[in-house]
């Protein structure tokens, strides 16, 4: 009896998941397996709102197991490195090797050689890092709101805590703006404070886009300085290029993002934020049976490297599958052409965006078409409908943020 053909996914988020789906369909013979560090598969879009309280935390993940009953062998594990050559995937728990495979690891937090002395450099790649911001943030906030009728804080605890967020791209002002919405009870001992490199903000916005968004910060309380950059972290306070020094804070970086790591990327051709360069097909050149999809793929227009965005990773996981299919099959690949259906940048009660990069959004309406579209793209039927509500009554779920800390999942 002849072996089954190998095809490994590794990575289940928007474009992993789009790929084994189309696996499903197209190779219903091949052995089927699915690779990720975790085993639930996480709306990244919706990250900001573990601080915002919109979105109940449950609906932010969903079980592998539950999206994928049957036919699909689901392992977790990290791999760590990958032999092209000799189809192999080494894990920290396993070697895996295949046939076929379709790598979509997505993006990682980019430090640029930043390191905390001591304490906690949060970040928002990931549920596990939301929930550890959200707790943080939140224990400090309620100290510093509480102090005065509880004596038992402690001195540190206690007093007046800043987030601190670092990079004001999309990510830290939506961090921001949803910090602001989740913790408005608290904000009397918490100050909102967003530092950015660079002499101005969200460089693509016209003039009056980037002017609207700081009036709006300035309108939340949120202060941003321009110019500035984070210099130095310890436990007790965050010390800021233009000789600040800001005590009790929590910080979280926002300021970069990259593909992937030396010993996964390798000597191959990738982008200065380490996104690997395909061919039209998807492929990796030296490698047609190695396809690359979603924020790992340095996806291109034609013209330039598209920005990193849900769509983009969703269409490319189901087109690497389908020409992982047709390369098995002895048929001629498909090339990738992307379509733009545009952006939204949702911040607490206002918003910006294009939808097909031609028609302006904003206010609630940019909002609810945020929400909706994140139930949209869903994995599971009922966490989508809790995206579709929020869409509707833009409300705060049951889970408060700024409460006591649930245990997550
Ligand atoms: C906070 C935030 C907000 C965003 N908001 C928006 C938005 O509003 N609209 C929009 O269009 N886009 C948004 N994006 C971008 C969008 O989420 C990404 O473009 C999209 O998730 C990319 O999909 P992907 O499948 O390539 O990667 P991901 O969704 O990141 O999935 C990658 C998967 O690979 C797994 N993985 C990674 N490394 C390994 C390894 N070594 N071994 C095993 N498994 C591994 C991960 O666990 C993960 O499950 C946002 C991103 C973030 C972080």
């Amino acid at each position: 009896m002849s072996e089954k053909t190998k095809i490994i996914v590794l990575g289940a988020g928007f474009a992993g998941l789009q790929a084994t789906k189309a696996f499903l369909k197209g190779a219903p013979d091949a052995e089927l397996t699915l690779i990720d560090t975790n085993t639930y598969a996480t709306m990244l879009p919706a990250l900001p709102d573990v601080l915002s309280g919109r979105v109940p935390r449950h609906a932010v993940t969903r079980e592998l197991s539950d999206i994928f009953p049957q036919r699909v062998r689901l392992i977790q594990d990290e791999i760590t490195a990958m032999d092209f050559t000799a189809h192999l995937l080494t894990g920290v728990k396993e070697t895996y090797r295949y046939d076929y495979l379709v790598v979509t690891t997505g993006s990682k937090p980019a430090f640029f050689g930043f390191a905390p002395e001591s304490g906690s450099l949060h970040t928002l790649h990931s549920y596990p890092a939301a929930e550890a911001l959200r707790a943080e943030l939140g224990r400090k906030a309620r100290a510093a709101s509480h102090t005065a009728q509880d004596a038992s804080h402690t001195a540190q605890d206690a007093s007046h805590t800043t987030l601190v967020i670092v990079g004001a791209g999309y990510t830290g002002l939506e961090v921001a703006a949803c910090a602001n919405h989740g913790y408005a009870e608290l904000r009397s001992g918490l100050s909102i404070l967003v530092v950015e490199k660079a002499d101005d903000i969200l460089a693509f916005l016209p003039a009056k886009g980037r002017q609207k968004v700081r009036s709006y910060l300035e309108s939340i309380n949120v202060e941003l300085r321009t110019g500035v950059s984070l210099e130095a972290l310890s436990s007790t306070h965050a010390t800021l290029s233009d000789g600040t020094t800001i005590e009790n804070p929590v910080v979280c970086w926002t300021a970069g993002m990259q593909g992937a790591n030396e010993n996964i990327i390798g000597s191959y051709e990738h982008t200065r934020d380490k996104r690997l360069e395909t061919n039209e097909y998807l492929q990796l050149p030296e490698h047609p049976n190695v396809f690359i999809a979603g924020d790992l793929a340095a996806l291109s227009d034609g013209e330039s490297v598209l920005r990193r965005a849900v769509n983009f990773a969703y269409y490319s996981g189901s087109r690497a599958a389908d020409n992982c299919v047709r390369v098995m099959h002895g048929r001629k690949p498909r090339p990738f052409r992307p379509v733009d259906l545009g952006w939204v940048i949702p911040l607490g009660d206002m918003s910006l965006g294009k939808v097909f990069g031609v028609v302006p959004v904003g206010g609630k309406l940019g909002l609810r078409i945020h929400y909706f579209m994140s139930g949209f793209r869903h994995f599971g039927r009922a966490e989508a409908w809790e995206f579709i509500k929020t869409a509707v009554f833009l409300g705060r779920a049951a889970d408060r943020p700024d409460q006591e800390a649930a245990a997550p999942q």
